[in-house]
């Protein structure tokens, strides 16, 4: 018995009449109206993840902030937005994307390793709740660009614990190398330089040591040292009242053990839960990747002689994760294989100029015909917001499912559209 389907979550993609369905709708359906490649949601999907953390943490008084980064359409942030939750940003666009989707800047955080002047302006104009400040150089700037505004910012010092994510070293970012977060040893220059700052409230400790992390432990080490440096903080005069624990929660790309959100919830109980503290949390990740796919026609079954590849209409441009991170994404065939098919070994890849543009290589399905359509699972993070335009190719869109309707949520960006963001000098 085949069941390529297993690894997408039930409650949002399953066959049914022998064709993949988004809840009530044949991707099919979608794809015959929109063409390929596009991306598709699952709003109930979306909002059981969030339900199942807000559930979890809510009796430990911890508040979501969305980390947007990970997907930031308005649609779903408005969904995020209507369910409660904040947002954690990283930029001045998606400090706008979020006001824009109607979160207001009380429920924001603004992280991030280099805010520009203009950035902390904008976030400071928009009375966002806590800056994330990863430098006393930062922190110089904050005060400044307040005393200008004749405010006082809310700050949260980011620090960084040293503590092994135990993830891959491009999404590693809380040991004492990596370039976010302040060094726990310079901690002791605070006193004298922080009393000369008017115009920036420290009143919060923050971190976030990497993404896709699958363990409790490395999360309870860095949870430990933050709760013990919020306390030494205090000791020494600071009004430190909350703590920010960051995200990284990861998702099984492999059906892998899950890093539950009552795992989570335990290893904030055990550490800086009932302290006194103000607690958020800022996933990303794991509220969005299993909710969504990417859909992809197959342009060719390439028989290479010793090899065959399925060449799809989606490429690295469109999901770069397998490119950049050597991520694994399931590869799902939209029409429902016979229980006892036979299975094929496909590398399965892209077509731009780049043996990079391979999202997996030596995998068994059934024999795939040209025309067919497969979907990229667990592809909802991380997808649509890091796609570009390489190749000259299209933006795809993405599509929002709730029950029996779906809309378009973001439309094809095409080359025509392109072609006209550029403009040829007059001299030409
Ligand atoms: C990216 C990021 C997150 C979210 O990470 P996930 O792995 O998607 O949960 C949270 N906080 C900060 C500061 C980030 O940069």
């Amino acid at each position: 018995m085949h069941d390529l389907s297993r690894r997408l979550p039930a409650s949002a993609f399953r066959y049914q009449n022998g064709s993949l369905h988004c809840e009530g709708v044949a991707l099919d359906a979608i794809a015959d109206s929109l063409g390929t490649p596009f991306y598709c949601y699952s709003a109930g999907r979306l909002r059981e993840r969030y339900r199942a953390f807000a559930a979890a943490l809510a009796p430990l008084g911890v508040g979501i902030h969305f980390a947007m980064k990970a997907n930031g359409n308005q649609a779903v942030l408005k969904l995020f937005a209507s369910e409660g939750a904040g947002t954690d940003i990283v930029s001045g666009g998606e400090l706008a994307r979020s006001l824009a989707a109607g979160i207001p800047g009380d429920r924001i955080i603004f992280s991030g390793v280099g805010k520009t002047a203009a950035e902390i302006d904008a976030a400071l104009a928009s009375g966002v709740h806590q800056l994330n400040v990863e430098s006393f150089e930062e922190l110089r700037l904050v005060d400044a660009i307040a005393a200008r505004r004749g405010v006082v910012a809310s700050v949260a010092l980011r620090i960084n614990p040293d503590v092994d994510a135990e993830t891959h070293a491009k999404i590693t970012t809380g040991k004492k190398d990596n370039k976010f977060g302040i060094d726990v040893a310079l901690l002791d220059r605070l006193d004298n330089e922080v009393k000369a700052l008017q115009n920036v409230r420290i009143l919060g400790v923050a971190a976030h040591i990497g993404s896709q992390i699958m363990k409790a432990t490395p999360l309870i080490a860095a949870y430990r040292r933050l709760g013990e440096i919020a306390d030494d903080l205090k000791r020494r005069g600071l009004p430190i009242e909350r703590i920010d624990l960051g995200g990284g929660f990861g998702i099984p790309y492999r059906g892998e053990a899950e890093l539950t959100p009552a795992s989570l919830a335990t290893a904030i109980a055990q550490t800086v839960a009932g302290r006194g503290y103000h607690l958020a949390v800022e996933p990303g990740r794991t509220l969005v990747a299993d909710a969504g796919v990417l859909v992809a026609g197959v342009t060719y079954v390439k028989d290479a002689g010793h090899m065959r590849f399925l060449v799809l209409d989606a490429a690295m441009n469109d999901l770069v994760r397998p490119a950049m991170y050597d991520a694994h994404h399931d590869i799902v065939p939209v029409n429902e294989p016979a229980a006892d098919a036979d299975l094929t070994e496909y590398d399965v890849v892209g077509p731009i100029c780049e043996s990079s543009d391979t999202f997996d290589k030596h995998i068994r399905l059934p024999e795939m015909r040209a025309g067919e359509r497969v979907v990229l699972a667990t592809a909802g993070a991380y997808g649509a917001t890091m796609s570009s335009t390489y190749n000259a190719r299209a933006l795809a869109p993405e599509v929002l499912v709730d029950g029996n309707r779906f809309a378009v949520i973001r439309r094809r960006i095409d080359i025509a559209e392109q072609i006209g963001w550029d403009q040829v000098p007059e001299w030409m």
